[in-house]
């Protein structure tokens, strides 16, 4: 939670300028009160269902350890995630395995973990019933479906047009469920989709479970017991103060077409999600200092986190609150565009803004950095990532180190002519 105090902005009970000056700029900052609240709001709304963290969107292995703690499953896209998430002690019957192009070493990493996978191509399901087969073992699967919707976000985070990579033509489906279900080392047990992020209209998430009752009843028939349909993760977050649905809201409308379906369906199948962002989204802000302020055509305030630490208003044009931690009991004066130390014009983190009268040494704080943050960082430009903070009540803790200039060059190797 975060609140002003004396003009600063406090992570629960710890002032920023604790934060700043045992850790340093930038730093993110991650309240966990705010996240364990997050957990409890979907564990509230969904009783019955089996949430399952999209672990691309923070893998921060304290985030990861208090989110598995609640009993949440993972969805994982890469084996670096898969790994990340056995570490962090997601149970593997709840880790599912996502990806639109896994590498015969993903899948073999997969099979051998014991993890559920959401099959994106044919290609991937006789790789993956080879793979079993070598291996010994059944491994449960979904196929991740194309339900065709306009999930009605920014189109780089809308995955289930008609020209979406990810997923199978919905219409399809059925045969491709009968050839799994003939072939050995595979056994389907689930349906999967995924419409997108940022989701703020409940109405396309109701589109796609109808969708996937309609593609159950047919799977059914062929003779393949449903275990779970799992519709995903996506619900947007409140990024401009203008709303966002709940947890509560989305169960409203998704569990009593859950319970009709599950009403025509033979086998009792549970209820999947794949929550990333509602979860972590609003927990952290990125702090950031300011290195210049400068009149140009525009008045630019210069910080020292640009888009190799927050890409999304670069890469989604995205919206994020911005406020001076250390005048948060000042009105806005003057209008700034508040930019990184990148080398490209596009460096921007938010553009007009109306902040107190900023000053060299001031402190930024970006909100709702908890998503598609850290975890999108780079090292664009020889700029280490910084370190990131759990603050628990009065106490704060270093979740992971910013990274020194060895980080730069420390897979690097130069062919010993060149010595
Ligand atoms: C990214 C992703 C999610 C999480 O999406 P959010 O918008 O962060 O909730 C869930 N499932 C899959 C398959 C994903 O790719």
């Amino acid at each position: 939670m975060f609140s002003v105090r004396n003009g600063w902005l406090f992570v629960e009970d710890v002032s920023i300028k604790e934060l700043v000056e045992s850790y340093g700029t930038p730093l993110y900052v991650t309240s966990r009160s705010t996240l364990e609240r997050n957990i409890k709001a979907y564990k509230d709304a969904f009783k019955d269902a089996k949430l399952l963290y999209a672990v691309k969107a923070n893998n921060n292995l304290s985030i990861l350890r208090i989110i598995s703690a609640n009993g949440f499953g993972a969805d994982v896209f890469s084996g670096g995630e898969l790994y990340i998430a056995l570490l962090a002690d997601f149970p593997k019957e709840y880790i599912l395995f996502n990806g639109n192009s896994k590498s015969d070493e993903e899948i073999r990493m997969g099979v051998r973990s014991g993890v559920a996978f959401s099959v994106d191509s044919i290609d991937e399901l006789y790789t993956l019933s080879e793979t079993a087969i070598l291996e010994d073992s059944e491994v449960r699967i979904a196929f991740r479906v194309n339900p065709e919707i306009d999930a009605k976000t920014h189109p780089k985070i809308a995955t289930a047009l008609r020209t979406s990579k990810f997923g199978i033509p919905w219409e399809g489906i059925v045969d491709i469920y009968r050839t799994a279900y003939e072939l050995p080392g595979v056994e389907p047990c689930g349906i999967h989709c995924h419409i997108g992020s940022q989701i703020t209209d409940i109405s396309p998430f109701v589109e796609a479970l109808e969708k996937m009752f309609q593609i159950a009843k047919q799977v059914e028939e062929i003779g393949v017991e449903l275990e779970f349909i799992d519709i995903g993760g996506g619900l947007g977050i409140d990024y401009e103060g203008k709303g966002a649905p709940t947890p509560a809201q989305l169960a409203e409308k998704l569990l009593p077409v859950f319970e009709n379906g599950l009403s025509e369906l033979k086998s009792d199948p549970e209820l999947w999600l794949e929550p990333g962002r509602s979860i972590v989204g609003d927990t952290t802000v990125l702090l950031t200092k300011v290195n210049a302020v400068k009149k140009s055509y525009k008045n630019f305030v210069a910080v020292d986190a640009g888009f190799n630490l927050l890409l999304r208003p670069a890469m989604y044009n995205a919206y994020h609150r911005i406020a001076v931690a250390n005048k948060m009991d000042r009105e806005g004066e003057e209008v700034y565009t508040i930019v990184g130390p990148i080398c490209e014009s596009g460096d921007i983190l938010g553009e007009d803004r109306k902040l107190p009268k900023v000053e060299k040494g001031d402190i930024i704080a970006i909100f709702d950095a908890g998503a598609y943050g850290f975890a999108m960082s780079s090292q664009y430009n020889g700029r280490t990532r910084c370190a990131e903070v759990l603050v628990e009540g009065s106490h704060h803790y270093l979740t992971r180190e910013a990274e020194s200039y060895g980080d730069l060059i420390v897979k690097q190797r130069i062919p010993e002519h060149l010595l």
